[in-house]
C-alpha cells in the first residue's frame, strides 16, 4: 500500500523539472511521516539531474535538505510525536551494523548508505527526495530541529550545514586558526557562519569581489578575489585550513600554496571532472589534501543544536514550485544568495 503525494521531478537527464505525483510507502513500525515545509536546492541536485557523477535514476525527485513537521508515526516510534519539527538530510537508511554505522558515520556504511533520492532502498524501491509534499523516513534518519530556528532557514542545514560543520570540526576550526572558505555559495556561506561561530579567523576566497559586503556581514575578516592573481601572492602560506566548496575544477596547486606548513585543504565541492595537483605542493610543506562527505546522523543533530545555540541559519531565497528551473539556472551561474528553498506548500497546489 502507498499514498500519492505531489512532487517536482526531472523526468530525464538534464531536466527541466516538472510537476508530478509519486507514491510514498505506508508507515512501517519504525517510520515517520513528515509534512514537508521547505526543501533546499543543493548544487548536488544539479550534478545528479545532469548526471555529472555518472548514471542516475529517472524520473528523479531531488531534494536532501528537508524541513517539516511530523504528521504520523509508526507503532514502534518513541523518539518523535505528531507535530514535532524535524529535518532529513542526504541519507534515509544504512545497515546499522557495520563498524562505520556503529561509530555514527552512516554515510560510510559498508553496504552503502541509502541516499534520500537517486538511491535504492534495502527493500529494492527507488528513493524520491524532498521536492515533494510528504516523505516517509525511518526514525533513526530523522533529526530534530530545535526551537529558535525557523524551518525555512533550517532546511539547508541538513546538507550545506552538516557538510561544512563536520570538516571544520575535524580539522580544528576554532580560536587562533585561520580558515579560508573557497566559493561563497550555499555551502560556502554556511562554512563562513559556522567557522565564525566556532571562533576561527575566516577569509572568503571568491571569484570576484561582488559578494564582498555579504561575506563580511556574515563574519569573515577578509575577502579576496581569486580572479586577481596578486591574491595568491598576498596570501601565500597563510591558512591552517582551506575548505573548498567549489562545484567546478580549481587549480589545486595555487590553493595549496596558501597553506601554512602542516595545513590542510579539505574538499567538499564535488565537480564531475578530476582535480589535478603536483605532489611537491604537498611535500614542500607537510600539507594535507583531504575530502569530506556530509556527516553522520548524530553529528547532524549536534550541528543543528550548535546552530540553535549560536543563532546560525542559512541565508535563503524562498521560491515556489514553478520557479525551480529558473533557480537551477541561477545556481549554475553562481547567482545564489545563498540558498534557494522551495516552499513545499506550492508543490501541486
Ligand atoms: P553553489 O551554491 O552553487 O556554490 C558553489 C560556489 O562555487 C559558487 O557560488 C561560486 O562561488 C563557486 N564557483 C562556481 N563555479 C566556479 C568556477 N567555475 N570557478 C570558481 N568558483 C566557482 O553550490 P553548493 O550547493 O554550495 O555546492 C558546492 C559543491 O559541493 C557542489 O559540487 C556540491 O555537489 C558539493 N557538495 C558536496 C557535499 C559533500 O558531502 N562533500 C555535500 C553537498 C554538496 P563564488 O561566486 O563565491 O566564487
Ligand atoms: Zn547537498
Amino acid at each position: 500500500m502507498t499514498t500519492t503525494t505531489s512532487a517536482i521531478a526531472a523526468p530525464a537527464p538534464g531536466g527541466p523539472l516538472a510537476p508530478t505525483t509519486i507514491e510514498r510507502r505506508d508507515l512501517r513500525p519504525g517510520d515517520v511521516l513528515i509534512d514537508i515545509a521547505y526543501a533546499g536546492i543543493c548544487h548536488s541536485d544539479l550534478h545528479q539531474v545532469n548526471q555529472d557523477w555518472g548514471t542516475a535514476i529517472f524520473p528523479m525527485v531531488p531534494g536532501h535538505e528537508i524541513a517539516g513537521v511530523v504528521a504520523a508515526v509508526g507503532s514502534d516510534v518513541t523518539k518523535y510525536q505528531v507535530g514535532d519539527r524535524v529535518g532529513v538530510g542526504c541519507m534515509v537508511d544504512s545497515c546499522g551494523e557495520c563498524e562505520y554505522c556503529r561509530a555514527g558515520s552512516e554515510q560510510f556504511c559498508v553496504k552503502g548508505n541509502v541516499q534520500t533520492y537517486n538511491g535504492v532502498g534495502f527493500d529494492g524501491e527507488n528513493t524520491y527526495g524532498g521536492y515533494s509534499r510528504q516523505i516517509v523516513v525511518k526514525d533513526a534518519f530523522v533529526c530534530r530541529i530545535p526551537e529558535g530556528i525557523s524551518l525555512d532557514v533550517a532546511a539547508p542545514l541538513l546538507c550545506a550545514g552538516i557538510t561544512t560543520y563536520s570538516p571544520l570540526r575535524r580539522w580544528g576550526a576554532g580560536p587562533g586558526k585561520k580558515v579560508a572558505v573557497v566559493g561563497l555559495g550555499g555551502l560556502g556561506h554556511m562554512a563562513v557562519k559556522l567557522a565564525v561561530a566556532m571562533g576561527a579567523d575566516v577569509t572568503v576566497l571568491s571569484q570576484s569581489l561582488k559578494k564582498q559586503e555579504d561575506g563580511l556581514r556574515l563574519g569573515a575578516k577578509d575577502y579576496y578575489a581569486t580572479g586577481d592573481e596578486s591574491t595568491f601572492e598576498t596570501l601565500t602560506g597563510r591558512f591552517d585550513v582551506i575548505l573548498n566548496t567549489v562545484s567546478a575544477k580549481l587549480p589545486v596547486d595555487a590553493y595549496l600554496s596558501l597553506l601554512r606548513v602542516g595545513g590542510a585543504m579539505v574538499n567538499v565541492g564535488a565537480p564531475g571532472e578530476p582535480l589535478e595537483y603536483n605532489v611537491f605542493s604537498l611535500i614542500g610543506g607537510n600539507r594535507v589534501l583531504a575530502g569530506s562527505m556530509i556527516g553522520g546522523i548524530a553529528e547532524t543533530q549536534e550541528m543543528l543544536d550548535f546552530c540553535a545555540e549560536h543563532g546560525v541559519g542559512a541565508e535563503i531565497e524562498t521560491i515556489s514550485a514553478d520557479q525551480v528551473n529558473e533557480a537551477y539556472a541561477r545556481v549554475e551561474n553562481s547567482d545564489v544568495r545563498y540558498r534557494f528553498v522551495i516552499d513545499a506548500a506550492t508543490i501541486g497546489a
